[in-house]
């Protein structure tokens, strides 16, 4: 009984992995670098994409991926990016992750030949977004410090799963007991080297870095291709 419940979940999980290459390979056909874009909701996730999609040196377009709505997508096409909603309700049965497949049903829709870099905003959520792979070349996770200094221990999967975690809200730390060099330690605990920013997306402070890190995604993944 177990045993067949675990060989489900990874039959599904390689049939996404199959669908992420398709993805993949593309978004390669057009020269497009993808990020997935993950944190728990209210991370500030969309305030970040703001202010790092203003002034980015590379053409940049958004896949804005929510259970219902556009009001995170209305936000960003303030910026003049190009920006398309994926809304799990709408026939993805209010997934709380994006999926290899509910990417592939917007590629149509996406601009590729007039971007470099895809940023997916996936839905907000610490848990499964980190196992489906959407045919992304890079993975960036949002942490707030008013999530507290146990997450990285108690969602290794997550903060395992990026390239680059970004500490966010840093400038409600004076307001907050929170531990920042505790939360490094653990995030240094589940993923040793992990890159990380610290940043406020509402200040703006250490925006600046994580902007020079996302422009320079195309040219790595092409120089790595
Ligand atoms: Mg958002
Ligand atoms: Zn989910």
């Amino acid at each position: 009984m177990h045993r067949t419940k675990v060989r489900v979940v990874e039959d599904a999980l390689d049939a996404n992995n199959t669908i992420a290459r398709a993805n993949r390979d593309d978004f390669d056909r057009h020269g497009v670098a993808v990020v997935n874009l993950m944190s728990a909701p209210g991370a500030g996730k969309t305030r970040l994409l703001e202010r790092a999609l203003d002034g980015l040196a590379v053409r940049a377009g958004v896949l804005e991926g929510d259970v219902a709505g556009s009001l995170d997508a209305d936000r960003l096409s303030l910026l003049h990016v190009p920006v398309t909603q994926l809304n799990t309700g709408a026939g993805f049965g209010g997934e709380c992750h994006l999926d290899a497949n509910m990417v592939r049903s917007a590629i149509p829709a996406l601009p590729l030949d007039e971007i470099d870099l895809l940023v997916i905003e996936n839905v907000g959520n610490l848990v499964c977004p980190a196992e489906f792979r959407v045919g992304e070349d890079a993975r960036i996770m949002v942490c707030s410090v008013t999530e507290g200094e146990d997450k990285p221990l108690k969602y290794p999967l997550m903060f395992r799963a990026c390239e680059l975690v970004l500490i966010n809200k840093i400038d409600l730390i004076p307001h907050l007991e929170v531990d920042v060099e505790r939360l490094l330690a653990n995030l240094e605990a589940v993923n040793p080297g992990a890159r990380h920013m610290l940043v406020s997306a509402r200040t703006g402070e250490g925006v600046d870095a994580f902007r020079d890190w996302l422009a320079e995604v195309p040219a790595r993944v092409r120089a790595a291709a």
